[in-house]
């Protein structure tokens, strides 16, 4: 493109920053005012903007707009930054922009694909005018633990890809955000005069496969190898999905699998302050959906590395979910809890669950605000030394306790992690760094990984490494504060590594489709997008 086309053209736009000779050379004379910007002075002005915005929503739709105009800018802007832009452009904000994201909607990015498109699928991606090489995909069933936000919950897979290229740098034009519009049952919405999505009940059951299965074939055939990642599917979805192209295809479901690694990143980083093996731990999860059982096979698997059976694993790993403790013969009891309905009496309520199963982890993953009281905390730090407390739910609202009350209510003993981003705590003169076991640390790398090895799976194996590898990059400096995860401005470091993790075993089990190189890191790191002009 050339003159205004040119800076309509978010992917090559720089706006004032264009030099004179650029201006002179590319058309772009008289549409420019005189003082041309450094990018440096540019990342400056949107900070200071962003900086006198009242409220989050408001800078969620300010940056947003930098996206769609300036990408390079927008993401100069995400990576030096990271740490105040991530909870803008990602969760707790986007829970809120998806709640919102009829009335604050401006320009579509991505592909809205509905039911009414089920036969021509592969017509409508061959119009995306970009190489994707990595598609996000909802079909906005639970989003966050925010529910049924049916095509609003668009948000979500934006904000990820915005996170896989700011965090591990995937070019952005490899990035394919996707809505399957099956329709909502949100009466809410369907009664919204601005709901942007197919005002119908969703489809369910073979007609919803066949359009699942539509999407994934004309996805593959139109972009040749393209990882797929699903995310925020309902559990009856997400699992079936998972099992049904995982051994198949490379498809990854980052609320079951991201979530395991990045929640046994944290396990193992714990595990540094209290000492013992995992294998010693007895895990009892506050939810039974895609987040915990998923965290529950990924740390089986890691005790199994720890030389313990498959049933002591198991034994040391119990769920609670909306029912009381998953225990056999117990009604409500659906397939992906199977393997951890124990053989136990019936137990209603959490506190009672700890009192009687004395675990030394607690990892809330219901989506059940506020579930983490005072009197569950005061157990765990009468029952453990250190008590593990992970408070993982989504978006702040939902959290199981904030990272002030796990700190207060253990005397400062608790090894605590967030699924929400909270400030540092001040307690009898200590300060506490609580960091988010945010999926942010894992799935950019294993996606960078994954597509520089050109991997045909994406492996549980592949899931351990990232969290082996996580958890290594954790200093001693963080442990000392209680920051179980390393400081998130490393994340590009952080995800190449992952990468290396990854990619080494898509090597080792011959899945990979790219030639070994000889330095991988070297090769990882030379795809790295990083925003410059
Ligand atoms: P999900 O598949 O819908 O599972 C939710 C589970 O919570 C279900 O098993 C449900 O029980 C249970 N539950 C609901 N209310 C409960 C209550 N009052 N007491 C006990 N259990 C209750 O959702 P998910 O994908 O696992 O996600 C759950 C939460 O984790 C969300 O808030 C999500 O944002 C968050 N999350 C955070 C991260 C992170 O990075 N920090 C990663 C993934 C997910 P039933 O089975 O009986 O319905
Ligand atoms: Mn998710």
């Amino acid at each position: 493109p050339h003159g205004l086309a040119l800076l309509r053209d978010p992917l090559l736009n720089k706006g004032t920053a264009f030099t004179e000779a650029e201006r002179d050379a590319l058309g772009l004379r008289g549409f420019l005012p005189a003082h041309v910007l450094s990018m440096k002075d540019q990342v400056e002005r949107v900070l200071t903007n962003l900086r006198s915005l009242p409220t989050d929503l408001e800078k969620y739709i300010a940056l947003n707009s930098l996206h769609d105009r300036n990408e390079a800018l927008f993401f100069r802007v995400v990576c030096d930054n990271i740490d105040e832009i991530q909870p803008l452009i990602y969760t707790p904000t986007v829970g809120l922009a998806c709640q919102r994201f009829g009335l604050i909607f401006q320009r579509p990015r991505g592909m809205f694909i509905s039911a009414n498109d089920r036969g021509r699928i592969a017509e409508l991606l061959a119009n995306w005018p970009y190489p994707a090489k990595l598609i996000v995909v909802t079909d906005g069933e639970r989003i966050l633990g925010l529910g049924d936000l049916g095509a609003h919950g668009m948000g979500i897979p934006v904000g990820k890809l915005s996170l896989y290229s700011a965090c591990a740098g995937i070019r952005p034009e490899y990035c394919l955000p996707v809505m399957l519009d099956v329709g909502t049952n949100n009466e809410d919405f369907l009664n919204d005069p601005y709901y942007i999505g197919l005002r119908q009940k969703r489809l369910s059951g073979v007609a919803y496969d066949e359009l699942v299965d539509e999407f994934i074939t004309a996805a593959r055939g139109t972009f040749p190898g393209v990882l797929i990642q699903f995310e925020d599917f309902a559990n009856h979805s997400a699992f079936r999905l998972l099992h049904k192209y995982r051994d198949k295809i490379n498809v990854f479901n980052d609320d079951i699998q991201g979530t395991a690694a990045v929640a046994l990143a944290g396990l193992f980083s714990a595990l540094r302050v209290s000492g013992g093996k995992l294998a010693d731990q007895k895990v009892l999860f506050l939810g039974a959906g895609e987040a915990a059982t998923g965290i529950a096979d990924l740390v089986v698997s890691a005790m199994m590395a720890e030389g313990v059976s498959e049933a002591e694993a198991l034994r040391r790993t119990w769920l609670v979910d909306s029912r009381g403790l998953v225990v056999k013969n117990r009604a409500g009891v659906t397939d992906h809890k199977l393997r951890y309905a124990h053989d136990h009496a019936p137990i209603g309520d959490f506190l009672t669950a700890i009192e009687t199963l004395r675990p030394t982890a607690i990892i809330g993953v219901a989506a059940a605000g506020g579930a983490f009281t005072p009197e569950v905390l005061q157990a765990m730090a009468r029952i453990n030394d250190r008590p593990i407390v992970f408070a993982l739910s989504n978006p702040t609202s939902k959290a199981e306790c904030s990272a002030e009350e796990a700190y207060r209510h253990t005397g400062g003993r608790a090894l605590f992690a967030c699924g929400s981003p909270y400030d540092p705590v001040k307690l009898d003169g200590k300060t506490f760094v609580p960091r988010q076991g945010n999926n942010s640390y894992i799935f950019p790398g294993v996606g960078l990984g994954a597509i520089a090895s050109g991997s045909r799976l994406v492996t549980d194996e592949m899931f351990m490494a990232a969290a082996h590898t996580l958890a290594y990059l954790v200093n001693d400096a963080d442990i000392q504060q209680g920051s179980l995860y390393p400081a998130l401005p490393r994340i590009r470091e952080v995800s190449a590594h992952i990468a290396v993790a990854v990619a080494e075993v898509a090597y080792r089990r011959g899945l990979a489709t790219t030639p070994a190189p000889n330095d991988l890191m070297a090769f990882v790191q030379s795809q790295m997008y990083d925003p410059h002009y």
